[in-house]
C-alpha cells in the first residue's frame, strides 16, 4: 500500500533484518568472539554505510549477511527470508537473486577482459555467450567504459577495475549491493567517483547499499552510518546533508 506519501509501510519487510548475532571463529584452541549480538534493521532503498576500527568484525558481519559465512546465533531475515542452514546451492541462488559484492581489491579475474569480467555472473546463470556479451557491453557503457571492454585488469586504473567489479555487481540485477571497503585501495578524487556511482544506482534503482568503509567522508555520503566497536553496534548517526559549510 502506498496510501501516505513521506509516512512508512508498516506491511513492508525489511530488506534487511538481524537480530542478535553472535559469531565465533574457532581456530585450534583458540575461539575469538568476533560479533557480540547484532541488531539491525535496514529498509529496501537504504544507502548506510558501517565504521570501525580494524578486527572489530566489520567484514564478517557483511560476510554473514552475503551469505558467505553463517552466524552460530540469532536470526537473519533477507527479504523475509530466513536464512539459516542453507546448503551451498540454495546460498548462491539467493545470492545471484538478491545480492552484488564490491570488494576493495576489485576481485576480478585477471586472465579475463573487462567483459568477460562483467557477464561471469550470467556464466553461472547458464546465459548463451553472445547474449551475455551484449549484456555485459550495456553495463559496461554505463559505466563509461565501453572503450575498455577488451582490456584485461591489469591494463585498467584502480578507478576502472572498480567500475568494472560494480559493473558485475548490478548484471545480476540484485536488490542489496554489499561493498567492503570499496574505495579502500583508490585516491580520494577516484573514491568520490566510485562514490558519485553508488549513489545513483542507490537513488535510480532503489537498490539497497551497505558500504564499509574507514573514511569519514564516504560514510557522510550515506544516510546512515552504523558504529562497531568490538563485535557490538554502539552508535547510529543520522548523516545530515551538508548544503554549505563555510568557516566564519
Ligand atoms: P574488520 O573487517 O572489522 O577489520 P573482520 O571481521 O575481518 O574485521 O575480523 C574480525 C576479527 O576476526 C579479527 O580479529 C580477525 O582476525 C578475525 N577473523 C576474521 N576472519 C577469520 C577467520 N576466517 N578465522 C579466524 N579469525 C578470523
Ligand atoms: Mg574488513
Amino acid at each position: 500500500m502506498s496510501c501516505c506519501p513521506g509516512t512508512r509501510d508498516l506491511n513492508r519487510l525489511p530488506m534487511i533484518d538481524i537480530s542478535n548475532i553472535h559469531k565465533t571463529y574457532i581456530t585450534g584452541n583458540n575461539k575469538l568472539h568476533v560479533l557480540k549480538g547484532i541488531n539491525l534493521k535496514i529498509e529496501a532503498g537504504e544507502m548506510i554505510s558501517v565504521m570501525g576500527a580494524s578486527g572489530s568484525g566489520k567484514s564478517t558481519l557483511l560476510n554473514i549477511l552475503g551469505i558467505l559465512d553463517n552466524h552460530d546465533h540469532g536470526e537473519y531475515l533477507l527479504n523475509g527470508i530466513k536464512i539459516e542452514h542453507l546448503n551451498e546451492r540454495k546460498a548462491a541462488q539467493l545470492r545471484n537473486k538478491y545480492l552484488g559484492f564490491v570488494f576493495q581489491s576489485f576481485n576480478l579475474v585477471s586472465f579475463k577482459n573487462a567483459a568477460e569480467n562483467v557477464a561471469l555472473p550470467l556464466y553461472y546463470q547458464n546465459v548463451k555467450r553472445k547474449k551475455r556479451n551484449a549484456i555485459a557491453m550495456e553495463y559496461l557503457d554505463r559505466m563509461g567504459l565501453k572503450e575498455w571492454a577488451h582490456h584485461l585488469p591489469n591494463e585498467l586504473s584502480g578507478g576502472q577495475k572498480q567500475r568494472v567489479a560494480i559493473a558485475r555487481a548490478l548484471i545480476g540485477k540484485p536488490k542489496v549491493i554489499l561493498a567492503d571497503e570499496p574505495t579502500g585501495a583508490l585516491d580520494s578524487v577516484t573514491s568520490q567517483e566510485v562514490m558519485d556511482i553508488l549513489t545513483e544506482i542507490n537513488k535510480n534503482e532503489n537498490i539497497t547499499m551497505l558500504i564499509v568503509t574507514h573514511e569519514l567522508d564516504i560514510s557522510r555520503r550515506t544516510q546512515k552510518t552504523i558504529r562497531i566497536t568490538d563485535g557490538m553496534i554502539t552508535e547510529i548517526v543520522k548523516n545530515e546533508k551538508i548544503v554549505m559549510n563555510v568557516m566564519s
